[in-house]
């Protein structure tokens, strides 16, 4: 029973006709809610099961946060990762809800208290690791109190096909069985439909309310670009467009990481390492710095990223292609969340292409795997290979549409020339034939080029009616043909005979000269990327308002550090940005700034205030 005292500093929602727009303006400081979060809550607060879908930084968040401040009881929040429930704890309790969480980073002691702050009914939101939720003991814990809403964050661990599959998000099933009248909501950003339909299945959600919202992430600048001295594109890159914010560089191996980390350090950025092979105190140390300190980049193998929840990561930048499209969208989906201008930037060469082929080839699984990720690896190839705007490539993938070309990705900014490479095509293909399909793509470009070598001579290839009919075009052009009409299924690349190019269905009407071949024309060495073009979320500062900016950052810094969290936890770049440009001289004007709710405005409104006034008295 909770006592008179413990619910004066009760649910701030228990307040009389608390309503979920009242929530969201005074606890979060916001105006409205953002596409469907509306609908989501109301559904949820009339109990049902929901399942929302929606991008990164689309704020899937309040969808069950305000719920849990509406409804009496506390919501269970399963969520995989530590640093992101430490991360989303720190938040609501900055924004003065009552909130906590479990997991193997919580000390004993601080585990029973929270345990009996459950029970006592002092808690809206409780975080919990999955494999600690299942447990008899925190079930009986459950049964015990009075619980609102399960929440599943990243529910696509469920699935078996995706590179996030966690064995522990299997049995979450469960708590279905055992609470069958608590409504659940299961949350991802992944959005193919093969994930959805087994988290559907998986988790038991066939009567649960869908919502998709649109994938789109207009602030994010899509640029796709040839490799050809990656490390050196990667820091002209930076030195260009981000020469201070803090962004994640994905690479595929250990040692690249460890290189490339190497050159941004030597170009004067700080720039760590994050793998596999380091300790997990390496590993949490980087993180944590990557977290709490401006402008670091981090280089890192796919494993790092997932529940990172840091808003201001400017760029996102890949110099080894990812494995599916699905990867490349959660990757870069991580650049931006707080809805201001950021890149998505990658290279890609056809040697990446080939190396993801032969991981897939040469792995232990049955060949139905291997074809959807075959599938996967060409689907992202073709997004590479696009002439069309990235944005529309990538959302239709989803099965979005996105109307008209977006003009924030290179294809639009630079629209790409194609040429009518029928007869190049034609030639390679004709060529491949004349050879046996035996041979790799150097050889053919040097028969097709009339330069003899050993091999060419030793093979008779000299004497090709094809010797040297390819003059018309450099090798750097017919490495581009090769490539192209790889990736575009014309040609492919057969791993048992060491690489060699050889037909495929495909190539007959081509062969039959029924179909003619457009390609891209690659653009000249090394392109330079163009700035980014500013989202139309950003506020631009003025030089003035600019050095404002940096005072309340290095305020917001002090702040965070004291109290032991990240600055976003504190203020968003969003809102520091608002106050320098508002320069807000009263709490009443403080008040009404984006991301000040009533317990910022009374823990930090005084402060700023100063910040502003000492800059401009
Ligand atoms: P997700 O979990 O979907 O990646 P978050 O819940 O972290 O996204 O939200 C992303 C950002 O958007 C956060 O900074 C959040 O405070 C902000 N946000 C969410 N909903 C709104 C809203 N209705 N109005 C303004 N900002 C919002
Ligand atoms: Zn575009």
């Amino acid at each position: 029973m909770a006592s008179m005292t413990e619910s004066a500093d009760k649910n701030i929602a228990a307040a009389a006709n608390r309503t979920a727009l009242t929530i969201l303006r005074d606890v979060y400081g916001y105006d409205s809610f953002r596409g469907r979060q509306a609908e989501i809550i109301e559904q949820t607060v009339a109990g049902r099961d929901t399942l929302v879908l929606m991008p990164t930084g689309g704020g899937k968040s309040l969808c069950y946060q305000i719920p849990a401040l509406l409804m009496p009881g506390c919501a269970i929040v399963i969520s995989p990762l530590i640093a992101l429930m430490e991360d989303q704890v720190a938040a609501l309790k900055e924004n003065g809800v009552r909130a906590a969480m479990l997991n193997s980073s919580v000390s004993p002691k601080q585990q029973s208290d929270v345990v009996s702050q459950l029970l006592r009914g002092g808690l809206d939101l409780l975080y919990v690791a999955p494999e600690r939720l299942l447990t008899d003991q925190f079930l009986d814990i459950l049964s015990k109190t009075s619980i609102c809403l399960f929440a599943i964050d990243e529910a696509h661990c469920v699935s078996q096909w995706g590179h996030d599959f966690r064995p522990e998000y299997l049995a979450l099933s469960q708590i279905h069985k055992r609470f069958p009248e608590i409504p659940r909501m299961a949350l991802t950003a992944t959005a193919d439909e093969r994930t959805r339909v087994e988290i559907v299945e998986r988790l038991n959600l066939a009567n649960a309310e869908v919502f998709v919202d649109s994938f789109d992430r207009p602030n994010i600048k899509y640029q796709i670009h040839l490799k050809d001295s990656p490390g050196q594109q990667l820091i002209d890159f930076v030195s260009e467009n981000h020469p201070t914010s803090s962004g994640i560089v994905y690479c595929l191996s250990r040692k690249k990481t460890e290189s490339v980390a190497e050159m941004l350090r030597r170009s004067g950025r700080i720039a760590l390492p994050y793998h596999a092979g380091l300790s997990q105190d390496e590993r949490r140390e980087n993180q944590t710095r990557f977290l709490r300190e401006d402008g670091v980049i981090v280089v890192a193998t796919i494993a790092f990223g997932m529940g990172i929840d840091k808003p201001d990561v400017r760029f996102v930048a890949h110099i080894d292609l990812p494995k599916s499209i699905e990867a490349y969208y959660q990757e870069t989906g991580r650049a931006g969340r707080d809805g201001l201008a950021s890149d998505a930037w990658m290279v890609y060469g056809m040697v990446d292409a080939i190396t993801h082929r032969s991981f897939i080839d040469q792995s232990d699984s049955d060949e139905a795997h291997k074809r959807v990720e075959r599938g996967k690896l060409n689907a992202l190839i073709g997004l590479c290979e696009s002439t069309n705007c990235r944005r529309q490539v990538l959302l239709q993938y989803f099965g979005d549409v996105h109307i008209g070309a977006c003009g924030n990705c290179d294809t639009c900014l630079t629209p790409i020339d194609t040429w009518d490479g029928t007869l190049a095509a034609r030639k390679a293909l004709f060529l491949t034939r004349a050879t046996e399909q035996r041979f790799g793509t150097q050889h053919l470009i040097d028969i097709l080029l009339g330069q003899p070598n050993e091999r060419i001579t030793r093979f008779g290839h000299n004497t090709l009616s094809a010797f040297g009919k390819g003059k018309e075009l450099s090798d750097r052009e017919w490495h581009s043909v090769f490539r192209q009409l790889i990736a575009s299924g014309y040609l492919t690349v057969d791993f048992e005979r060491y690489g060699s190019i050889t037909l495929t269905e495909k190539s007959a009407s081509v062969l039959e000269n029924k179909q003619s071949v457009q390609l891209r024309k690659d653009p000249a060495k090394v392109r330079k990327s163009s700035k980014s073009k500013s989202a139309r979320t950003v506020v631009q500062l003025s030089s003035g308002d600019d050095e404002l900016f940096e005072a309340l950052k290095a305020k917001r810094r002090e702040i965070a550090i004291s109290h032991g969290v990240p600055p976003y936890v504190i203020f968003h770049d969003t809102t520091l940005k608002a106050i320098a440009q508002a320069k807000p001289s009263t709490l009443a004007e403080f008040s009404r700034l984006p991301g000040v709710g009533e317990k910022k405005l009374e823990s930090y409104g005084k402060v700023f205030i100063e910040v502003i006034a000492q800059r401009l008295g």
